[in-house]
């Protein structure tokens, strides 16, 4: 069985670790307790760590001659600087991490999709909407990697492509730590076809990347190799990438295969392509056949299980399915 990296994730506090929210309660959400065993988390609330209290009189974000504020209607308090110290603070010494799950919506930690209020009275009006004040600086110094809202995470499409990019990220920070070579060879071996079915430009170039680095300072070869990896990730697979990807799986069974099984898996693919089955029923027949043959070199894809399997979770609040 495959032993999977440990991705270090951020999440906002109140999601499931500690009743910190505005009127203390917790949030129990499914993403991080299912997460648990298998992450690493790191927590912050940053309402409780600028001293405001649990319970405490909500805040909000106002726009005010022509500034955003953070502000508390209740007793008049600007808490701009505070905030704005702390999230810096935080940021600057937090250890590297391959994820954040953030609170959606709140002033503080949602990274979008937050209400600005037009102006300090308690009757002002939605302005419009924006990111969070500690939300907003994650997405502007880690932008890059994958930042989510624990309401997003309850999609599918957006769960999967998530648990796809923190578990190959981990892997990647491990390759790093290793100081090793041979372990970024190692890798794109193992991402070959995941990474195929997310960006098939980008996976040439990681190839290139990982083949052809001698003479090069090592530390310069891994942050090329991460800037594209994370290229490369950044919409996880795609329909037409999966194609390819399970093409590719198919020639290895070339010879073995009947005239009859051949044909049932291109009528799947087509269905596939279609989007009226979904990528897993394809997987499921070239995971039987790895099987059947031990073929080793598809055995170890990620493409057929890029994160641990009893992280599946089919149950989809609707939206965004698609590849
Ligand atoms: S959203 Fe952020 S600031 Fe608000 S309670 Fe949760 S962790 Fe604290």
């Amino acid at each position: 069985m495959y032993k999977f990296a440990r991705p270090r994730i951020f999440a906002s506090r109140c999601l499931g670790f500690e009743a910190c929210r505005w009127n203390g309660a917790i949030i129990n959400t499914e993403i991080t307790r299912r997460l648990a065993p298998h992450v690493d988390f790191i927590t912050d609330c940053p309402e409780v760590a600028i001293g405001l209290g649990i319970p405490r009189d909500p805040i909000r974000i106002i726009e005010h001659e022509g500034e955003l504020e953070l502000y508390q209607p209740a007793n008049g308090l600007d808490l701009t600087e505070k905030m704005r110290k702390h999230t810096a603070g935080f940021l600057d010494s937090m250890p590297q991490v391959d994820g954040f799950i953030l609170q959606s919506r709140s002033p503080s930690c949602g990274p979008w999709d937050v209400k600005i209020y037009n102006g300090r009275s308690p009757k002002a009006q939605t302005l419009r909407r924006a990111a969070g004040f500690f939300g907003g600086e994650v997405l502007s110094r880690f932008g890059s990697l994958p930042v989510e809202d624990e309401g997003r995470l309850t999609n599918f499409t957006i769960r999967e492509r998530f648990y796809t990019q923190i578990f190959t990220l981990a892997e990647f920070r491990a390759v790093r730590a290793s100081g090793r070579a041979s372990r970024l060879v190692e890798f794109m071996s193992h991402h070959k076809l995941l990474l195929m079915a997310c960006h098939q430009r980008e996976q040439k170039t990681l190839g290139h990347i990982a083949a052809s680095h001698e003479g090069l300072p090592f530390d310069m070869v891994l942050d090329e190799f991460e800037t594209h990896l994370l290229l490369a990730l950044h919409n996880g697979p795609r329909r037409n990438g999966a194609i390819n990807a399970l093409m590719h799986a198919l020639g290895y069974f070339k010879k073995e295969l009947k005239t009859q099984e051949k044909r049932y898996f291109l009528e799947l693919l087509d269905e596939f392509r279609n989007s009226r089955i979904p990528l897993s029923s394809l997987n499921s027949v070239i995971k039987a056949w790895i099987e059947r043959s031990d073929e080793s070199y598809l055995r170890m894809q990620s493409f057929f299980e890029p994160y641990p399997s009893d992280l599946v979770d089919i149950s989809d609040s609707g939206a965004g399915r698609d590849y």
